[in-house]
């Protein structure tokens, strides 16, 4: 009888993936523990009989392993003793960001809501039957939050000046040595021609006050 806990059982992808949704949990103070990781069908018969053959409350509607069997899914709970299943905000906001890791919640199931449980089911599209029939899912993308989420507004505003303009500047060497393509791109070339800008760094910002001053310049020929 496999029943395991152990995130090596799972497909190698899938547990990368578990590992960078537990660090993003963890970075926000979220301890979540694993409670299963791989287990078979022995396992799940063992299951499937409680609350029907056995005492118990029902825990599982499916009498072969799915998901679990395929090192597609894990269970989890808080790991805070006496609250493993009672917090709320803790359940909404770890499935919150598993969902953004690109998995699946067993609590959006209809008939049987399984707030612990999430799977790699490609968005939904890979259902138990057909696991079991041996049919899985692609690759699951290893998932890299965008630099600019990793950056918050508090991040931000707790930075000195120095830090924030010394940010800025690196972000608008960056854009400066783009292009500017399309429309803009065309009436920059113009603007350059009449003797406007060098167009150098067409990319970079300018702030509201340069751009109010140029236009006032213009507007008076200055
Ligand atoms: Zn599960």
């Amino acid at each position: 009888m496999v029943n395991s806990r152990d995130t090596a059982l799972l497909r190698e992808d899938v547990e990368a993936n578990v590992h960078i949704w537990l660090r993003l949990c963890e970075a926000e103070g979220l301890q979540v523990l694993i409670t299963q990781t791989v287990r078979d069908d022995a396992y799940q018969a063992y299951l499937y009989a409680q609350g029907r053959t056995k005492p118990g409350q029902i825990v599982t509607n499916s009498r072969r392993t799915t998901f679990h069997g395929a090192g597609l899914a894990v269970d989890f709970c808080k790991n805070v003793k006496g609250q493993e299943y009672s917090d709320a905000a803790f359940f909404d906001r770890v499935i919150e960001i598993a969902k953004e890791v690109g998995f699946s919640s067993g609590a959006d199931w209809k008939s049987f809501p399984e707030k612990c449980h999430i799977q790699w089911d490609y968005h939904g599209q890979y259902s138990g039957s057909m696991i079991t029939a041996g049919r899985l899912p692609p690759l699951m993308p290893i998932y890299e939050r965008s630099s600019a989420d990793m950056i918050t507004m508090e991040d931000v505003k707790s930075m000195s000046e120095e830090t924030t303009l010394a940010l800025w500047n690196k972000i608008q060497n960056v854009l400066g040595e783009q292009e500017q393509t399309g429309k803009v791109g065309e009436e920059l070339r113009e603007a350059v021609e009449m003797g406007i800008t060098d167009g150098s760094r067409p990319k970079a910002a300018c702030t509201r006050a340069q751009a109010a001053v140029m236009v006032k310049r213009a507007v008076k020929g200055e």
